[in-house]
This record gives C-alpha cells, sequence and structure tokens, in this order.
C-alpha cells in the first residue's frame, strides 16, 4: 500500500499531498482506517486493568488518526472540489462511515468501560470532567443504553438517514447546476450594473457560452439579479427557479427523500426516550429545549413581523408611483427594496463595491486579527493546493511561533456545493504532542478580475474567518474538545462576532481602498452603509426566522409525517409570513437542516448566536474595539477554550454576565 493516504506526508508543514491523492485511492484508505480504528478500541475494550480516564478515555482519544485523515481530504474535496467518482463513492461511503461509528457508539463493553470512569474517576481536571460527561452523553445518545434489539433498529436508522443525507444534497447540487438563464434583451441587461453584467459574462464563459449573459442559482448570482433586474417576468422566473429547487417531480425531487429523513429521525428519538427529534437534538445545545428555542424566536419575531409590514407598505407605494398595477410579491421584493435603499440612503452598491476588491478585504480581516490578538498571516508561495484558486497562509503569533496553516477557497465554481464554510485538513490538540490545526474558508464568490464583492459578501468573508480563528487558537488537550467542536448553537458566536470588525469605519477606512486608485473610501460612504444596515431587516429577520420555525416544525412532528407543501403553508399560517416573504429556505433545498444533521432542529442557532455576539461586542465597544485586555479575555475563554466547558460558563467567564436580548433588538432596529 504505497498509497500517499497511509504514508508520512514530506509536504509543506504536512499539507495533503493533492497532487498525488486520486480518487481511486480513498476507498481503500477509508476500510484500513475502519480496520485500525477497530483494533483500537479491541485494544480499549480487552485491557485487563480496571477502566481508568488514561487507560480508557484518553486512549479513545488517540484512536481513530488515521480514518480522521482520510476522512478530512475526502469530505473537503467533496465538498470543494468534487467530481462524478467523488460523488460515486461519497454515496458508497457515507453508510460505511455511518455504519462504523455506530458500532463504536453501540459497543457495550466499551460503554460499560466509559460509565465505569464516569462513576469512579476522581481527581481530573476541569476538561477531562467534561470529556467524560460528553463521551457518556454521546453513548447514551447514540443507543448504548438500549437493549440490543432496539439497538440494532437506531443502528439501521442511522445507516440509512446517511445514505439520504448524501443524496439530498447531491440533489440540490445537480439542480441548481442545471439551471442557467441567458439574458440576451438590451434593456435588461442596460439596466444591470457594470459588476452583476460582467460576472453573467465571467459565468457565461466559464460555461462555455462565451459573449453571453449567463444566471445561475447560486446566491452570489440570483440576488443580484432580483435586485436590479427591471424584467418582472425574468424576475418571477428566476426567483421560481430558485425556490422550486428539488421540487419539480423529477429524479432530483427532494420531497420524498426528505419526507423519509424527518420520519426516521421522528423515529430514532422515540426509540432514545425522547419526545422528538427536536427535544433529542435539543438536550445537547446550549438551549436545552424547544420551549426555550421558541421563547426566543417569539420575542425576536413580534416586532420583526410588524417592522416587515411598515417596509411592505413603502414597497407597495414606490410600485404604485411607478403606475405599477400589481400587488408585491415574493420576487419583486428585492428590486424595489434597491429602489428605497437609493431613495432613502442615496447607497447604490456599485459605487461601493470598487472599494471591496477581494485580496484587500481578505488583508483587511488579518489585520483586524492581527491587532486583536497579535498574530500574522504570510503566504505559503509554494504549498500544494487542490485547486489553483486556493491560497494558504502561516499563521504566526507575534513571536513568530507557529499557529498553523489558513487555507482560502473563495471563488465559486461547478465543483463546489454553495455556500460558505470553514473547515479543517487537521484539528489543534496537545494530548501526546503538540498538533497545529490545518483551517479552510470556502465562500462562492463569483469569480471575475478584479472580484469585486458587495457588502454582503464582505461580512461572509469576515464571518467564516471568525469560524477559521476559533480553529486556529484553540488550546486543548484534547482532539474532541477542539475549536469549533463546541455546543452547536454556541459555535457562531466567534463567526458573527466578526463580522462586527467588517463595518466598523475605523476598520473600513484601512481595508475598503479603490481598486484602482488605491483611496480610501469615503467617509459618508461609510456612513451611508452603516444606515442601510438596519434597513430591511423586518424582511431579513422575518425570512430567517420563518425559516427556524418551518425546521422546528419538521422536527416536533412524530410518525405522521405531512405533505411538504402542506407543512410549509401551515407554519407560514401560524406565525403569520407576510405573503410576499418566504422562509430564506424552503423544505426542499433547506441543506442546513436536511443535509446533515448538525443544523436539524439547530438553524435557530445563528440568532442564538447573534444574541451573544450583540452582548459580546457591545463590551468591546464599551472598551474599544481593539482593546487588547478586553480581546485577550475573548481569546482566553472563547476562541482558545473549544468545548472545554459549557458555554454559558465560558460566554461568564468573558463577559462577566449572561447574555440579554436587547442589544441584538438594537442591532437590528427591531427596538
Ligand atoms: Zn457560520
Amino acid at each position: 500500500m504505497n498509497y500517499p493516504l497511509f504514508s508520512e506526508w514530506h509536504t509543506p508543514h504536512g499539507l495533503p499531498p493533492f497532487e498525488e491523492i486520486k480518487p481511486d485511492h480513498f476507498e481503500e484508505a477509508f476500510i484500513a482506517g475502519f480496520k485500525q480504528n477497530n483494533a483500537e478500541i479491541n485494544a480499549i475494550v480487552t485491557c485487563p486493568e480496571k477502566p481508568t480516564f488514561v487507560n480508557t478515555i484518553e486512549e479513545l482519544e488517540r484512536s481513530g488518526k488515521l480514518l480522521r485523515r482520510v476522512e478530512a481530504v475526502f469530505f473537503n474535496l467533496a465538498i470543494a472540489h468534487t467530481n462524478d467518482q467523488i460523488q460515486a463513492l461519497e454515496l458508497k461511503i457515507a453508510p460505511l462511515l455511518a455504519l462504523h461509528e455506530a458500532k463504536i457508539y453501540q459497543n457495550s463493553k466499551l460503554f460499560e468501560r466509559i460509565t465505569q470512569v464516569k462513576q469512579t474517576a476522581i481527581g481530573l481536571e476541569n476538561d477531562q470532567v467534561q470529556l467524560v460527561d460528553d463521551l457518556y452523553k454521546g453513548f447514551v445518545r447514540a443507543g448504548a443504553d438500549l437493549d440490543p434489539e432496539n439497538r440494532r433498529l437506531v443502528q439501521k436508522i442511522d445507516t440509512k438517514l446517511a445514505t439520504l443525507m448524501t443524496a439530498f444534497g447531491q440533489n440540490v447540487l445537480k439542480e441548481s447546476n442545471s439551471f442557467e438563464l441567458v439574458v440576451d434583451a438590451p434593456s435588461v441587461l442596460a439596466a444591470l450594473p457594470e459588476w452583476v453584467r460582467d460576472a453573467a459574462l465571467a459565468e457565461g464563459h466559464e460555461r462555455g457560452l462565451n459573449g453571453q449573459h449567463v444566471f445561475t442559482l447560486a446566491r452570489s448570482s440570483i440576488t443580484p439579479f432580483l435586485q436590479f433586474a427591471n424584467d418582472r417576468d425574468l424576475r418571477e422566473a428566476v426567483y421560481r427557479a430558485y425556490t422550486g429547487c428539488a421540487n419539480r417531480d423529477n429524479a432530483q425531487d427532494n420531497k420524498v427523500i426528505l419526507s423519509e429523513i424527518a420520519l426516521l429521525r421522528a423515529q430514532r428519538a422515540q426509540k432514545l426516550g425522547f419526545a422528538d427529534h427536536a427535544d433529542f437534538m435539543l438536550s445537547d445545545r446550549m438551549a436545552g429545549s424547544s420551549a426555550s428555542v421558541r421563547g426566543l424566536l417569539d420575542q425576536i419575531w413580534k416586532p420583526a413581523r410588524q417592522r416587515a409590514v411598515e417596509e411592505a407598505k413603502a414597497l407597495q407605494k414606490v410600485i404604485q408611483e411607478e403606475g405599477g398595477n400589481f400587488s408585491l410579491a415574493p420576487w419583486d421584493w428585492a428590486y424595489y427594496t434597491e429602489k428605497v435603499r437609493q431613495q432613502r440612503f442615496d447607497l447604490d452598491e456599485s459605487a461601493c463595491k470598487p472599494y471591496f476588491a477581494l485580496d484587500r478585504v481578505r488583508e483587511g480581516a488579518f489585520a483586524v486579527a492581527a491587532k486583536l490578538f497579535g498574530i500574522r498571516f504570510i503566504l505559503v508561495e509554494d504549498a500544494p493546493v487542490y485547486h489553483p484558486d486556493v491560497n494558504c497562509y502561516r499563521v504566526e503569533e507575534a513571536d513568530g511561533t507557529l499557529i498553523g496553516l489558513f487555507m482560502t477557497d473563495y471563488l465559486a465554481r461547478a465543483s463546489k456545493h454553495s455556500g460558505a464554510w470553514m473547515s479543517d485538513f487537521r484539528s489543534q490538540s496537545h494530548l501526546d504532542e503538540l498538533v497545529t490545526p490545518i483551517v479552510i474558508n470556502c465562500c462562492n464568490f463569483a469569480k471575475s478580475d478584479p472580484c469585486l464583492l458587495s457588502m454582503d459578501e464582505v461580512r461572509t468573508l469576515f464571518h467564516e474567518f471568525g469560524h477559521g480563528l476559533h480553529g486556529l487558537l484553540s488550546k486543548v488537550r484534547y482532539p474532541s474538545q477542539s475549536g469549533t467542536n463546541v455546543r452547536q448553537d454556541f459555535v457562531e458566536l466567534p463567526s458573527q462576532i466578526m463580522e462586527h470588525w467588517a463595518t466598523e469605519p475605523e476598520v473600513m477606512l484601512q481595508y475598503a481602498r479603490h481598486v484602482d486608485s488605491g483611496e480610501a473610501i469615503p467617509m459618508s460612504l461609510v456612513e451611508k452603509l452603516i444606515a442601510s444596515e438596519k434597513f430591511n431587516q423586518g424582511f431579513a429577520t422575518s425570512e430567517y426566522l420563518a425559516a427556524s420555525y418551518l425546521d422546528l416544525a419538521w422536527h416536533e412532528i412524530g410518525e405522521d409525517i405531512p405533505d411538504v407543501h402542506a407543512l410549509e403553508t401551515a407554519v407560514a399560517k401560524d406565525i403569520g409570513l407576510n405573503e410576499a416573504i418566504d422562509p430564506r429556505y424552503l423544505s426542499t433545498y433547506f441543506k442546513h437542516i436536511f443535509e446533515g444533521e448538525e443544523y436539524s432542529a439547530g438553524y435557530y442557532a445563528y440568532i442564538w448566536a447573534e444574541v451573544l455576539d450583540a452582548d459580546g461586542f457591545e463590551i468591546f465597544r464599551a472598551n474599544g474595539i481593539f482593546d487588547t485586555a478586553t480581546a485577550g479575555a475573548f481569546r482566553q475563554h472563547i476562541l482558545e477554550a473549544g468545548g472545554t466547558a459549557e458555554p454559558s460558563v465560558l460566554y461568564r467567564r468573558f463577559a462577566g454576565h449572561d447574555p440579554l436580548v436587547e442589544p441584538l433588538l438594537r442591532q437590528r432596529g427591531l427596538d
């Protein structure tokens, strides 16, 4: 077995040797990883000594190295640079992996040892106590406490779910890639800003349609189209293509798949002793229960809904003033909002974009981290990467000590899943030796030269960078507590708080420099950008909350699975959703909740974390946004701490109090 996945990597900083790794290598590597991991587990359970923290829990933390390495390379490629071969393999590997994990969690001898450690261990340090507790809970949640018959059933459900969730994501990708709209009407093209036309031309070029303006369902393409296209029918067509994604009764339709996912989740929850899937998921979150999630959502929903009514009225007024004889529809919202935005703030995006060149924005994010934490990002020119659009940086402390590697993969392409995310090829830990992290940020900015971002995209870049710092600055002993391995409704705190710096005037004046002249963005433009932040928050908050309610609804049902459309309608009616607003995602392409488990019954987590980030940033604002003592406390108690303690404890250590909801309402202008 000479495959590069098995041997030591003699690449700069231990990066995966991407050029040598071929799709053919993965299957065998996964099998070897399973085998090695099984042998390690077997050694733990057959250990003749009585179970201790060291011979059981720490050994578990040491196990699975090869598998983790293969998984990291494979799944990062599967999501960021896939092809038919990798996709086929993904369908094959996903159930095997689920089965492998299920076997570990349902190993009764192993569970017995963990239980004994939990009951008898004394003198453990805090991170060790947390580790044992989480591990024990994880086993119970996976069915370790069940009788063999039910355990088998849960295992079967897990395996089936893995396949279904993979198929769900692949259908969305296929559907998104299959849509393209070629716009050639001069009157429509003329009304689009130059940067929108340029991106559409670049997309045409990419798809072999040279000289044609092509729009796709990627958010970076559809959002500006809906914002600026003056042809109402075309807007409607694009909007319907987007909201009808994987809901066209063809081979990529997700309705049956997602209903089955919801059913299996409900069945599994009941087997494990929970009322429903939401109950099951939330028992492992900072929120704790559906009731506390709904409590928060309802508190924000009321003012958001009221604000959306006012916004809709203002948009309808513009329609009438222009002689339009129709009621505001979902495909009109962005278009007329843009007009009101320009009237009210005299702010047009085209004027801002030249100040947001991708490279400068990235440097801006690095500069913020440098000022806050004293760390440096240095480009590694010769780093092996899996695609020429990827950059790799060496991250150092001020004294030159290596922290880890940071990769950025910012541009959209057909081989990449949509959206933006942070992931890693190796996570930090220092159990026997220091392992430095290799972290990656992926986005889907439309490729053009120069690549100019919108304000939203700038925020996305800072957001993912915040996750990146959580992975990079991690300072924990045990791999399973590393970086972003925290409760799922806590993980967005570092990313969302980082967005605040993106729009602080003193920061923006540094990184937002004109792509041609190099001049700093005019203060008048900065002020307009900031003033417009609270604009359209009724809509933005409503579409987000509506998706959160939809997510909860799918996961609070029992075994009577409703029709997809019926459930969506019921949720909208129940909360009184404005007719001209759809949930941010409809069920058939709601990847957060159906492509994986993590965000199921968890889409609320963004606003849960926003309560924390709004509250947290008020502390920075009070002390100075670059106050080193505040930054130091944030680094120590949040970024370095990973999952070594409960989030509420970590937050109190940083802030000195429990988070309040009022800063969030103020931040969104909903107070
Ligand atoms: Zn995030």
